[in-house]
């Protein structure tokens, strides 16, 4: 990777860390630095900071941090180059092309290339004599040929080797093709087409690539499973896309309509609802949810009203619940799914139908009486106390307070007996939060791959390097005094060891140190802790006095025995410790 020093400086230059981070959070200014709520974790009280002075974020909450390029990269799904162009891009950079060495980047681009030039073999097939098959089929089910060409539909032959065939006459590579997914490699080691005799659906990102695909059999062929899609590829993330977003993206300010299938999706957007969305696959994911939090205020969630149907509304609602977003669920008539709906109502009934649109707490207490017998006593109780438990669970008291009211009146229920049972119920759920904070906290200081796992073995050690870290950071001008005493190798822990070797290696050669330095040799992770590392309290007092100290006691815990047991570190009551000094610390920036 070498794009040059003075291209990254330019970058960086027109890209202050606040304007790149404001379209995606909204910060308010606390002293020197900036606070939001943290776009890579669900949290109600900001612990995310930007710190303008060094060109840094970190998230107190969930510990990623870094600089404008890996803000980028992990809020676009990018590798470091092409986060590096994006900014580039953005501010009128030129990269030469000559400037990176780009394997990675120039595979993508290739993929890219060639699910466009599938994507286009597909859809001729289609509307050739011989796709005719599945172009009646299509039309059977009520799309027109103008929908069939605006979503690039397709359809692949009944054939081992004709998308093969014809992307090597295009000159692409096997190995291509196989990393792209639309071929596969059997265990005798032929390769043969992944996608046949099917209906294709072409998945295109919100930037108009085509980045995978979707293939439907034909009714009746219960060969290979109803639907084959691209695993994940390098330009891939099946739970981080959604069938149609490219379309939607541009009508749904007010709201998305999460449907569950891409034909619901294609007939939704030819009845006019260019909104409409689908999960590709079996589940939606919270990475889907974010995605969905960027372009709109709504979802509403239509879903078959069988029991599969209802479960996965109700998996879907819970994760977007923790984004912010309205949500709203609406069943279809008739157990229909949209598009049987459409066909057999029109649009407009359609329209209808999401007006009545009810919001989750409301759907979710219609749904629990379906399987409860109300006009028996005991089934009254069962009702009630499982409405408890839904009221429970809603985070806005004034809807808490209608629903309260509503199910009394109903019920005949006193209000002081219900409301005493919800507010149980959200203490006990409290305690059950509490406690998974608490493992969330052990989890990632204990995972191996924790950012600097030596650490806990070597507390001391690593503490008095951090300290070093930060005051060279804030104060190059120490390095001289630092170098002559303690030297890169001289570190107990190897994470601090290489950070200090590259802050040697630029001081030494008079530049100026800048955290854009170690994007490129360091992990996400490890990045995170550098960033929490200068901006922490380490160098806190006179910065020569702290440089000393620590470099004294690395250099006397470099010759100390290593403790042999830790065994016997009481986890929990160790994590319960450091949660209190979280607390704290969140409280003194708060206040
Ligand atoms: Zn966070």
């Amino acid at each position: 990777m070498a794009i040059s020093d003075s291209t990254i400086n330019e970058i960086k230059y027109r890209n202050d860390i606040e304007s790149v981070i404001s379209p995606y959070v909204s910060l308010k200014r606390r002293g020197k630095n900036l606070v939001g709520l943290c776009p890579f974790h669900n949290e109600k009280t900001p612990s995310f900071t930007v710190y303008p002075e060094n060109g840094s974020f970190y998230c107190f909450g969930c510990g990623v941090g870094g600089d404008v390029f890996t803000f980028v990269k992990l809020i676009e799904n990018l590798d470091y180059i092409d986060a590096v162009k994006l900014l580039a891009e953005r501010s009128g950079i030129a990269i030469e092309e000559t400037e990176y060495d780009n394997s990675l980047s120039k595979l993508k681009e290739r993929i890219y290339e060639m699910n466009r030039e599938t994507a286009k073999f597909f859809h001729n097939y289609l509307m050739s004599e011989n796709g005719k098959w599945a172009l009646d089929y299509l039309t059977g089910r009520g799309l027109k040929i103008a929908t069939i060409k605006h979503f690039g539909l397709g359809a692949a032959p009944d054939s081992w080797d004709s998308l093969i065939e014809h992307l090597k006459a295009k000159g692409y590579s096997l190995t291509d093709m196989l990393a792209a997914n639309v071929v596969g490699k059997s265990q005798r080691g032929s390769y043969y087409d992944r996608f046949r005799k099917r209906v294709m659906f072409p998945i295109i990102d919100v930037r108009g690539r085509v980045i995978a695909f979707s293939g439907r059999a034909m009714p009746g062929d219960t060969s290979g499973g109803k639907y084959v899609n691209t695993a994940d590829t390098p330009v891939y993330k099946k739970s981080d896309n959604l069938f149609g977003m490219n379309f939607a993206k541009n009508n749904c300010a007010e709201r998305i309509i999460l449907v569950e299938g891409n034909m619901d999706v294609v007939s939704l957007h030819q009845a006019g609802f260019q909104n409409a969305v689908a999960a590709l696959g079996t589940s939606f994911t919270p990475a889907q949810a974010k995605l969905l939090s960027r372009y709109t205020k709504e979802i509403v969630l239509t879903l078959d009203a069988d029991e599969a149907g209802r479960k996965a509304a109700e998996k879907a609602g819970d994760i977007l619940k923790n984004t912010g977003l309205s949500v709203k669920v609406v069943t279809v008539p008739d157990g229909k799914d949209p598009d049987e709906f459409i066909k057999k109502h029109g649009a407009s009934r359609f329209g209808a139908v999401l007006e009545g649109a009810v919001n989750e707490t409301e759907y979710k207490l219609l749904t629990a009486v379906a399987d409860i017998d109300i006009t028996s006593d005991a089934g009254k109780i069962k009702y009630i106390s499982r409405a408890a438990e839904i009221i429970a669970a809603s985070e806005n008291p004034i809807e808490r307070d209608v629903y309260i009211g509503r199910m009394c009146e109903k019920y005949g229920v006193s209000r002081t007996v219900l409301t005493g049972r919800i507010d149980e119920i959200r203490k006990a759920n409290a305690k059950k939060t509490a406690k998974k904070e608490i493992g969330e906290i052990i989890r990632p200081k204990f995972a191996t791959n924790a950012p600097n796992p030596e650490k806990r073995l070597n507390p001391t050690a690593a503490a008095a390097e951090e300290g070093v870290i930060a005051v060279l950071f804030s104060h190059p001008d120490f390095f001289s005094e630092a170098y002559s005493k303690l030297k890169p190798e001289q570190m107990v822990t190897s994470l601090n060891s290489r950070i200090y070797g590259k802050m040697c290696e630029v001081l030494s050669e008079g530049k100026t140190l800048d955290i854009s330095d170690f994007s490129e040799i360091l992990a996400d992770s490890q990045m995170s802790y550098l960033v929490s590392v200068i901006n922490g309290d380490s160098a806190r007092g006179n910065p020569l006095i702290v440089l000393k100290d620590c470099i004294s006691v690395i250099l006397t815990e470099k010759d100390r025995k290593k403790p042999s047991d830790i065994k016997n570190m009481d986890v929990e009551d160790w994590a319960k410790n450091l949660k209190k000094m979280i607390d704290k610390k969140r409280g003194k920036r708060n206040g």
